[in-house]
């Protein structure tokens, strides 16, 4: 709209000047031999004005004509150019699609069109990956790691690669090149910090974690936590090197980050208590079973009180525990010192109101040590069958693989995911399993029963 108003203006004008020089007044006279020309005033200066013109347009007219190949031949390389990239974008799309034909298609398109942008090697890569070429991939993400625009491309592209084969040695080599030639990336920072975790070196994963948090990317509960855990790890290392200096202060830090940690509250307790801090243990290990009763506390309860006989063991639980005895596993602990008293009344006045309906495996396994302790076979036959019907222990499982182990570690035995194990009671079996488990059961119980009824049988035999 302006530059039309303009074009319209500078029209205007010529316009204008043309008819203000043709109204002048006065006459000019050219005489050429015999001929004389008679012209208004203004005359020469409208012909001088149009030859000006003239020589404008065939000037412009000229350099046009003059760059008409070059224009032609951009106009070529750019189509030429669009096509590549549309190609690039459709590749993309197919490998988010998994398409892998269509990916390898579009892959070839987009390098030929493209004379080998540093872009379409990505596709490349991802459209082998996608065809189960990891070789190629390999090839692909190798010559990005060349290019400097995809050269961290490149190297995510090898470490995922070397992860998916469980290479770990050859994703962590990766991961510190692609630390020292791009420092402080977030996606190579993380990767540190998994790799490390996973390979158990605790002190590289604190530093990595350090610089996660040095850039804010980890912050918050998640920053204790992962620190809480780092330190229980590096206290076991410490202590399998004989340094329980180091043990002793990476415990107490991660107990100070994380009290509610069982592993934290454990390890800090049993170090306090070989410190000669027995009753610095005995503090900590109330406080922490208050905030997460985990049986690992009563074994370190248990073998901090190793020296005192069971019936003072007895004595000293219900001290410490005063108070704590409406929770199910306070009840549960103080049985068990109990019943290593010898005192299977004081068991059964503990155990008893939770052996109802539905009580799990342990209390059921109580009670038959309880019925066993007071001479009641048959009782204890029969809690045992319960047992094996009831809702099973808690254990630690791992949130990412589900693979149990039998104590808690900072990164999965298994899989070596972080901070990945959770306490908690087996995953009940699926609907399909759980028809063929209680016909097992039942037979199991009926095999019981048989058992049980027994000697009583061979009893009657012997008195007939
Ligand atoms: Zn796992």
């Amino acid at each position: 709209m302006i530059r039309l108003l303009w074009t319209l203006l500078k029209v205007g004008l010529v316009v204008a000047a043309a008819v203000w020089l043709a109204q002048m007044p006065g006459n000019v006279e050219l005489r050429l031999g015999d001929l004389v020309v008679e012209a208004p005033a203004g005359a020469p200066l409208v012909a001088l004005l149009f030859v000006v013109l003239l020589a404008a347009f065939a000037y412009r007219s000229w350099l046009a004509l003059r760059r008409a190949p070059q224009a032609m031949r951009f106009g070529r390389a750019g189509r030429r150019r669009e096509r590549g990239y549309r190609a690039l974008s459709l590749g993309m799309v197919a490998v988010a699609a998994g398409a892998a034909d269509e990916a390898r298609r579009r892959a070839r398109e987009a390098d030929r069109l493209l004379d080998g942008a540093p872009l379409t090697l990505l596709l490349a890569a991802q459209a082998a990956q996608l065809n189960g070429d990891d070789s190629a991939a390999r090839k692909f993400f190798e010559a990005m790691v060349d290019e400097p625009e995809t050269n961290l491309l490149g190297l995510r592209g090898l470490m995922a690669q070397a992860d998916r084969a469980g290479d770990r040695a050859e994703a962590l080599a990766i991961a510190a090149r692609a630390q020292k030639e791009r420092p402080g990336t977030p996606w190579v920072l993380e990767a540190l910090f998994n790799l490390r975790t996973a390979n158990g070196d605790w002190d590289g994963a604190s530093a990595a974690l350090e610089a996660l948090a040095g850039r804010k990317l980890v912050r918050g509960e998640d920053l204790r936590r992962r620190r809480a855990v780092i330190a229980v790890e590096r206290s076991r290392l410490a202590e399998e090197r004989d340094d329980r200096a180091a043990a002793l202060n990476h415990a107490r830090t991660a107990w100070k980050l994380d009290p509610s940690m069982p592993a934290a509250t454990a390890r800090v307790a049993r170090l306090e208590g070989a410190a000669g801090h027995g009753s610095r243990a005995e503090k900590i290990l109330r406080d922490g079973w208050t905030k997460a009763a985990h049986p690992v506390l009563g074994e370190t309860l248990a073998a901090l009180w190793s020296r005192l006989t069971p019936a003072v063991r007895f004595t000293q639980g219900q001290r410490l525990l005063k108070g704590d005895t409406a929770r199910p596993e306070t009840r549960a602990l103080l049985a068990d010192m109990a019943l290593a008293a010898g005192q299977q009344a004081e068991a059964r006045k503990l155990v008893e109101p939770l052996a109802g309906e539905g009580a799990p495996a342990r209390i059921c396994r109580l009670m038959a040590s309880i019925a066993l302790g007071e001479g009641d076979t048959d009782g204890a036959r029969s809690w045992l069958a319960r047992a094996r019907l009831a809702p099973g222990d808690p254990a630690w499982f791992c949130r990412a693989c589900s693979a149990m182990s039998p104590e808690w570690s900072g990164a999965c035995p298994h899989c070596g995911v972080f901070d990945s194990l959770e306490w908690r009671p087996p995953a009940p079996p699926a609907p399909g399993q759980a028809a063929a488990i209680a016909a097992i059961e039942q037979e199991l119980e009926t095999e019981n029963a048989a058992l049980v009824a027994g000697p009583s049988k061979t009893e009657a035999a012997r008195e007939a």
